[in-house]
């Protein structure tokens, strides 16, 4: 079967990542074997294909944080051949060899069965940045969403794709932060609103508290950004923070917590429960527009994968790129 392997140098430390032919034995034991449909390009995917940033734990290493899939056998009861599955975090693709591979083997506990209206090359649309939207989209929810526009970072990105589509189409007023105005028509048909520059909010304030204005905010980028955001909530509102694509610093006052009640939730797509896991699943299946899903997707082969994942560090890629695998 075909992978894309990568190799690490011992020598020189130096990491190299190709298109190889594997066998069946070389893949790590465990319950379930999945032929892999699908897979997709995560930041943290970009990272495992190059130096690996401490995610990897030993190479030879076939990276893909996330696949969908038809099981093909397995030694767990909960699932048969030929049912259909989706996995998402619990370090595949970084601890443990993951979906840029014709064929997974892993653990039943890490498999969710695809929810009914989903196919597989959807569902990898969707992939472990979607997923995540949606955990922070619940999370915003059981917070409550104040009256008025929802903010939501790196949003010609993955995660802000999917998280402005699920938003507007929950009926909330979306506000979409891009660094890139050449994305304005396509954020548009997601569903946003209003588009607001990059620069505008990661310009320097020193007042610790603005205007109030916005009702959430799903954060992508975290750093100056995030700060800055902090300060511009709702009182009570909520901010669903989920990366760190713009800095793993926090610049903030503790003021906005203090005197405006803001909320920051974290979101951890890697370690989730099951039953969220279904529930996030099942939510998207019914929360996702899947004619805005289908204009996010970028398809792409394996041969791809070392392009794309020294773009997708570089903040360049667009939306969702859904890797077929058997291509
Ligand atoms: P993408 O690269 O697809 O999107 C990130 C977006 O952030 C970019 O498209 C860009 O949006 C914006 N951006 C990039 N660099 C900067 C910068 N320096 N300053 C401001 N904005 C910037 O990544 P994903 O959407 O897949 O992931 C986003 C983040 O979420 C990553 O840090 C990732 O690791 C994290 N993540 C966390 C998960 C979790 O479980 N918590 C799960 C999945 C992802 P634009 O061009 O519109 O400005």
């Amino acid at each position: 079967m075909k992978a894309l392997v990568v190799r690490k140098d011992e020598e020189s430390g130096k990491t190299s990542a190709a298109v190889e032919e594997i066998g069946i034995d070389d893949l790590p034991r465990a319950e379930v074997t999945v032929a892999v449909e699908y897979s997709t390009v995560n930041y943290k995917d970009g990272l495992c294909i190059g130096p690996g940033g401490g995610l990897v734990r030993s190479y030879p290493h076939v990276p893909g944080i996330d696949f969908a899939g038809t099981v093909e056998a397995s030694d767990d009861p909960r699932y048969s051949p030929g049912d259909k599955v989706v996995l998402t975090g619990w370090r595949v693709g970084e601890a443990h060899w993951g979906g840029y591979a014709q064929k997974a083997r892993v653990k039943a506990d890490w498999l969710v069965p695809l929810p009914e209206g989903l196919s597989t090359r959807q569902a990898m649309a969707v992939g472990t940045a979607g997923f995540t939207a949606m955990l922070a989209v619940m999370a915003l929810e059981d917070h409550g969403i104040k009256d008025g526009p929802v903010l939501v970072t790196g949003a010609a990105g993955g995660v802000g794709s999917v998280a402005t589509a699920i938003l507007a189409h929950l009926g909330h007023e979306v506000a979409a932060v891009t660094g890139r105005p050449e994305t304005e028509a396509y954020l548009r048909s997601l569903g946003a609103t209003q588009i607001v520059a990059r620069e505008e909010i990661n310009e320097t304030v020193k007042r610790p508290l603005e205007t109030e204005t916005w009702a959430g905010c799903v954060d992508a980028v975290g750093g100056a950004m995030l700060a800055r955001v902090l300060g511009q909530m709702k009182y009570g509102a909520s901010v669903a923070a989920v990366g760190l694509a713009g800095g793993a610093g926090l610049p903030a006052t503790v003021v906005p917590f203090l005197l405006r009640g803001v909320n920051l939730l974290g979101i951890d797509s890697v370690m989730q429960p099951y039953d969220n896991r279904v529930r996030a699943w099942g939510r998207i299946a019914r929360d996702l527009p899947m004619d805005k899903l289908d204009a996010m997707i970028r398809p792409a082969t394996l041969a791809d994968l070392p392009q794309l994942g020294a773009d997708i560090l570089k903040g360049q890629v667009q939306g969702r790129v859904v890797v077929d695998v058997n291509a």
